[in-house]
């Protein structure tokens, strides 16, 4: 359905499906600007359902259930990119729905994102499609070893992928890998993770944070440090990336792109998630306008804040019983700023919150190669 002309007023309400912490964060940033929310998710008790002013349980394929949340809700978006399009679909004929189902789509199919990807001027390392086999061997012979064979669709967090170093992991890696098809890509000798995230709003403003680098811990974020150490014109590139996947999609909404950095100062697109992003939880604190009031400005039609970082900052996870365990330390640390999502069990492998340690502006860049904010130790 067609947006209603400028912002949504005061005390509408933003349906979010999705219960997870993004969602959460953004029901907050939400009643700080004045709207209500209302989640839709599955799960019982999900950190999203526990903040927002009311919430559905329900499948994502209930229909009867996805027609009362639309009559409900004054605008639509999502947390999580998984959402089934079907769900997407069913709702953008009777709420506007930002971003819409072109975006949700982009970001739920690797094939479509390299394709989307390399058509918006980001390079990307060399890939091909295998639906079998004999796919498998025509792309190794292309592309050569060592490579990482991924899934196309539904992989998060390293799940969904295997490193071949050997021609003869190869058919093992093709059998255990669901759902097919699969990507073969290049292994990237990358020196750095990097990400952005640009927010664009209905007006066609654009604002872009910035740049920050990312440290991961069994393929799981562990810190990102903001600003990223990359000499500046990296940074620009980085930053233009992503406002050009803003506008190529005309996005109305916020987006992440994850990027390799090369030790030429090459950055290669990985991977495009289109909604707040784990990588810009620092701007929280560091900016006047955090990532997921950013977010809601956006989808609400509001004019976007302020993505200027006032701080540097350390972001790092809380994962798992050893997050669960740094919490109460955390809590009496100078210069860090909490945040729990209310996750009622802490799994191993599971983000239950994260912190940010505030520095001053400028001096992470002094920081030696390797460093970890004792804080954030083990
Ligand atoms: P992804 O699920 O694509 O975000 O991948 C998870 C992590 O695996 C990335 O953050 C990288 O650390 C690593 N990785 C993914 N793809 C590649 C690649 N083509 N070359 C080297 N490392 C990769």
């Amino acid at each position: 359905m067609t947006p209603p002309e400028g912002p949504l007023p005061l005390g509408a309400t933003i349906g979010i499906l999705g219960g997870g912490q993004l969602g959460r964060m953004s029901a907050m940033a939400a009643a700080r600007l004045g709207y209500r929310t209302h989640v839709f998710a599955p799960d019982a008790d999900s950190p999203g359902m526990q903040v927002a002013t009311t919430h559905t349980r329900a499948d994502y394929a209930d229909t009867q259930a996805l027609a009362r949340f639309a009559a409900a809700v004054d605008v639509v978006t999502f947390e999580f990119e998984n959402v089934p399009a079907a769900t997407l679909a069913a709702l953008e004929g009777r709420v506007p729905c930002r971003p819409g189902l072109g975006v949700l789509a982009i970001g739920q199919d690797r094939l479509e994102e390299k394709r989307f990807l390399e058509r918006a001027g980001v390079p990307v390392a060399p890939w091909a499609p295998v639906h079998d086999e004999s796919g498998l061997a025509a792309a190794l012979e292309r592309i050569g070893l060592p490579a990482v064979l991924k899934t196309t669709r539904l992989g998060y967090d390293g799940r969904g992928q295997a490193v071949l170093r050997d021609p003869a992991d190869a058919a093992a890696a093709f059998a255990r890998l669901q759902p097919k098809p699969l990507v073969l890509e290049a292994f990237v000798p990358f020196v750095a993770e990097v990400s952005a995230i640009v927010a664009r709003g209905a007006d066609g403003a654009v604002a872009v944070y910035d740049v920050t680098e990312n440290i991961h811990r069994h393929h799981i974020l562990d810190l990102s440090f903001a600003p990223a150490r990359i000499p500046p014109v990296v940074a620009e590139a980085a930053r233009g990336h992503v406002r050009r996947l803003a506008e190529s999609l005309g996005l109305v909404g916020l987006m992440a792109l994850e990027m390799f950095l090369l030790a030429d100062g090459t950055l290669l697109g990985n991977e495009i998630a289109p909604r707040p992003h784990n990588s810009g939880h620092w701007t929280m604190d560091a900016c006047a306008c955090g990532q997921f009031e950013q977010h809601v400005r956006a989808v609400a039609g509001l004019p976007l804040g302020d993505p200027a970082r006032h701080a540097d900052a350390v972001m790092g996870n809380l994962v798992g019983p050893e997050g669960l365990a740094a919490w109460t330390g955390l809590l009496a640390a100078p210069g860090v700023a909490p945040h729990w999502y209310g996750k009622a069990e802490a799994r191993e492998g599971r983000k239950l919150g994260h912190a940010n340690l505030l520095m001053p502006l400028d001096s992470l860049a002094a920081r030696p190669a390797g460093w970890r904010p004792p804080v954030f130790a083990g």
